[in-house]
């Protein structure tokens, strides 16, 4: 049978033709609203079968692109997050990011509910743009044998006969990077299933899983929680040195450094000079050049569009921006969980199996993200240790962390609206 790779095993086929003609901010957005329009409009009136895309897009501002790490691929600098919740016929957003060089899918195994890979699969099939896709996907089963059956199970939902890089997904321990695991990659590499690996990361021991990834050779690539709040980190950025030297693409995700809950305080922030703070979030990780690039939560045409136009254009933030940023990120600070419950779950009641980092994540998909359903059914998911909130008295973590995060408010606030 012939694989959708058979030409394309040494050259960076995904890069789109590079533009010839720049647009300004203005006409860029302009010409989003209409490109978006007109792509829904032919999924409202049930055209539905979009042919190859059009080669106008040559003609449209490209996002530029990064070599991730040892992969020696460039990707573009702004990945399109798969947790969105893409339209299961045909995503007409994907088509949008592909026009400005977006083609970058970051897809798992369990995104809305094992619905995403399918979404990804229409899309490239109606689209007749599978070679024009990087297709990451992640596997949520960390043992060598789970490991090779979500990687077969992806091949089939993504209907594909290759998959561009596959993570271990949300990786917290890093027992599993183990020789049989490795034995299984690389078998899947000769079998050219799948490309690339590596792991994401989210958890409170970001820097030591980047540590050992700087030390692991066949570990390629990592995506970890990283933005602006993280500048002065020293144990983070000194992994991150580790891993970039060793030639690991690094990738950020979680880069708002949103708020877990209290939307209204956030408000006085939404505008950062030329920059909206989301613009500006964007364009102060973009600065730090370990970075290959950063993956987006982009559920809206808006969202796509404004951080096109950050990526697109050239000039950094001023001195000015800086500092705004700056005085953003001190005046947010206790309205900001990193993740790091090893400092405040310490405190906790003993035999208290309440996950502090997770259950304000869920908050954050609830509150931010705007995902209730999908924030209800992660907690639903935890253990029945981990979702007693009622009976726990709060004080003692929110005093161990180091960033008054009011604890207390938002687990009642978790309470109500998770439970
Ligand atoms: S509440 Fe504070 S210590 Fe606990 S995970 Fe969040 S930021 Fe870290």
């Amino acid at each position: 049978m012939k694989r959708d790779d058979d030409n394309n095993n040494s050259r960076d086929t995904t890069a789109p033709r590079r533009a010839d003609k720049s647009l300004s901010r203005r006409q860029l957005l302009g010409l989003g609203t209409a490109t978006a329009s007109a792509a829904l409009l032919g999924q409202a009136t049930g055209s539905g079968l979009l042919g190859p895309l059009p080669a106008a897009a040559e003609a449209l501002p490209q996002v530029p692109r990064r070599t991730l790490g040892k992969t020696g691929k460039k990707i573009p600098i702004l990945l399109l997050g798969g947790a969105v919740g893409f339209d299961r016929r045909f995503d007409p957003k994907i088509a949008e990011a592909l026009r400005f060089g977006v083609n970058y899918i970051d897809a798992a195994d369990c995104y809305n509910g094992g619905s995403c890979e399918p979404a990804v699969a229409s899309f490239h099939k109606r689209a007749k743009a599978r070679d024009k896709l990087w297709i990451t996907t992640k596997s949520d089963a960390h043992d060598p044998e789970g490991f090779r059956q979500t990687v077969e199970t992806s091949l089939k939902k993504l209907e594909t006969n290759y998959i561009d890089m596959e993570y271990l997904h949300a990786l917290e321990d890093g027992k599993y990077l183990s020789a049989g695991l490795k034995h299984v990659v690389d078998k899947l590499k000769a079998e050219k299933k799948i490309r690339h690996f590596g792991f994401s990361c989210h958890g409170s021991n970001v820097p030591e899983l980047l540590q050992l990834a700087a030390k692991t050779p066949w570990v390629e690539s990592v995506m970890f929680r990283y933005n602006f709040r993280k500048y002065d980190d020293r144990a983070l950025n000194a992994a991150m040195d580790a891993a970039h030297k060793a030639g690991v693409g690094l990738i950020a995700m979680k880069t708002q450094g949103s708020e877990a809950s209290f939307e209204s305080a956030w408000k006085g922030f939404t505008k950062q000079g030329k920059w909206s703070k989301h613009q500006a979030v964007l364009k102060a990780v973009w600065a730090d050049e370990r970075i290959t690039a950063v993956v987006s939560h982009m559920d809206s045409f808006e969202k796509l569009r404004q951080n096109i136009a950050a990526a697109v254009d050239k000039s950094e933030l001023t001195g000015a921006e800086w500092r705004s940023l700056e005085r953003y990120a001190s005046a947010t600070r206790a309205l900001a969980c990193d993740g790091c419950d090893h400092l405040c779950g310490a405190a906790l009641p003993q035999g208290s199996e309440v996950r502090i980092g997770d259950t304000l994540r869920l908050l954050m998909y609830h509150d931010v993200y705007r995902e209730p359903a999908k924030a209800r059914e992660l907690f639903g998911r935890l253990p029945e240790g981990a979702r007693r909130l009622k009976e726990v008295d709060f004080g003692p973590a929110a005093a161990a962390c180091p960033h008054g995060v009011d604890l207390a408010a938002h687990m009642k606030r978790a309470l109500k609206v998770l439970a």
